[in-house]
């Protein structure tokens, strides 16, 4: 007798009460497929000498195979690395009036680019143009996709086949593939570069000034610093000199706060309403990064720049959906009220959160995860920590923070790696960083309502190394 022929048909394992109740939740084409891919495996792991699993077995393959494609992609984890505003951790987290906001738009339909009032086509930037005007002192905005796409689109709108001057010190690359050489490029601008690394001098930006010049441009430096024997040319000046030769003066900014950071203790970042005051045309920034709010890229300045760029058709192409427009519309007006915002701006309160009210917060955690590391051959202690901004922000200042510091009791790190992996492998990934031989978790971004799920998924780390 074939020793296969004892292994059940696709229709009796579909026919198994265990399966009936995965097709329930499933549906039955996933549970069919997998079912068949369960047998083929099987099958051609017998010819290779393995012993055939019996009707549990599969089943339990089934199961397993099922679950794994069910766990979205996209999913919720644990940002305990210590940068607040983390890129690949997507940035700023949402505060509760822009999900509100967001949840409702998605649900039904809504004046996205239709005036209620008129009953007339409306234009979707002015969700948000009058709030960006009033917290920036702009005379005109509009919003795309990213603040790459803003800076892109300005310099096709601006200065196609024309050239762009930039401080040396100003080439900057971000990570995720952002380099303005490349940029400028793709935009059919041309880069002009002027002065050093180090130092720029307003004679740099007015020896370089040609028939073909279409603006003087500034980079925030947002992801370093240059420090030392350093120039760079006020940015009042650089207005004055393009203004002088009827040019316009744009800055991308980055990471564009509309707020004085300074009054909740952290290091001043510039604000776009400084640019505009100081002459800028035109100023980009992020939706995403200190703003707080959704990814976008906002950009702010004249009347009658921001018109020409609004009549590009890749404006077209660049546009935001109605989900990020009705998040950036809810963050904007938490702007209105400074002297909240940092009770209700989210990524705010994660940046200005007491050094003291974290160490609390891992002074709870601690028995947690303490015996859910067991016997494991490792120490657990509670220290200072310094945390960063994130996003290219204000490079160079750390918050002072608290959070775990796990080190191996031998002087082998292999344990490390492991607990790392099984922090990851938890139902809400859990997210440090290894550094000088030891694994961090910074508990500034675990807010106080999620340490209960935090503790609770601990007692489940699956023994590391066991
Ligand atoms: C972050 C940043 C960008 C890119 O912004 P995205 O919103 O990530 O597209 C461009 N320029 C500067 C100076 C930045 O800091």
């Amino acid at each position: 007798m074939n020793p296969l022929s004892l292994l059940p048909s696709v229709d009796r394992l579909l026919s198994d009460p265990a399966v009936a109740g995965l097709i329930d939740i499933h549906g039955r084409a996933v549970i069919t497929q997998l079912v068949r891919t369960a047998l083929a495996d099987a099958r051609e792991a017998a010819h290779a000498g393995t012993p055939l699993p019996d009707t549990a077995g599969l089943i339990a393959t089934v199961d397993a195979a099922v679950t794994a494609q069910a766990t979205p992609k996209l999913r919720p984890v644990f940002n305990l690395t210590g940068t607040v505003l983390h890129t690949n951790l997507g940035r700023a987290p949402l505060p509760e009036e822009a999900i509100a906001a967001m949840t409702a738009a998605a649900r039904s339909p809504c004046a996205l680019e239709y005036d209620i009032e008129t009953g007339e086509r409306g234009d979707r930037d002015d969700i948000v143009s009058e709030l960006l005007c009033e917290l920036t002192g702009a005379e005109a905005a509009t919003v795309v996709n990213n603040n790459a796409a803003a800076v892109f689109l300005l310099l096709n709108t601006l200065a196609l086949r024309k050239e762009v001057i930039v401080s040396r010190g100003e080439l900057i690359e971000i990570g995720g593939a952002f380099r303005v050489p490349d940029i400028m490029k793709r935009a059919g601008a041309k880069l002009v570069e002027v002065g050093t690394t180090n130092r720029t001098h307003l004679k740099d930006f007015d020896e370089a000034i040609t028939p073909r010049t279409a603006m003087l441009m500034k980079i925030h430096a947002s992801n370093y610093a240059i420090q030392g024997f350093t120039h760079a040319v006020p940015e009042s000046e650089l207005a004055q000199l393009a203004h002088a030769q009827g040019l316009p003066f744009v800055v991308d900014l980055g990471s564009g706060t509309l707020t004085d950071l300074e009054r909740w203790g952290l290091p001043h970042e510039p604000t776009p309403r400084e640019n505009i005051a100081a002459g800028a045309d035109l100023v980009t920034f992020s939706g995403d990064k200190l703003l707080g709010g959704p990814q976008a890229g906002l950009l702010v300045g004249s009347k009658e720049l921001i018109s020409k760029i609004k009549k590009n058709p890749l404006k077209r192409a660049l546009r935001v959906g109605k989900l990020t427009l009705a998040a950036l519309e809810a963050v904007l007006r938490l702007y209105r009220d400074p002297d909240r915002l940092n009770e209700r701006l989210t990524a705010l309160q994660q940046l200005t959160r007491p050094e003291a009210q974290i160490r609390a917060a891992a002074e709870r955690l601690l028995p947690a995860l303490q015996s859910a590391l067991g016997t494991l051959p490792v120490n657990v202690e509670i220290v200072p920590l310094k945390s960063q901004i994130g996003s290219g922000s204000l490079p160079v200042d750390r918050l002072p923070s608290a959070g775990f510091a796990i080190r191996p009791q031998g002087k082998k790190s292999g344990v490390l790696h492991r607990i790392e992996a099984a922090l990851r492998g938890l139902p809400r990934p859990v997210i440090g960083r290894i550094e000088e031989g030891a694994l961090l978790l910074d508990l500034r971004c675990l807010s106080v309502h999620e340490e209960t799920e935090f503790a609770a998924q601990l007692s489940t780390l699956s023994r590391p190394g066991a």
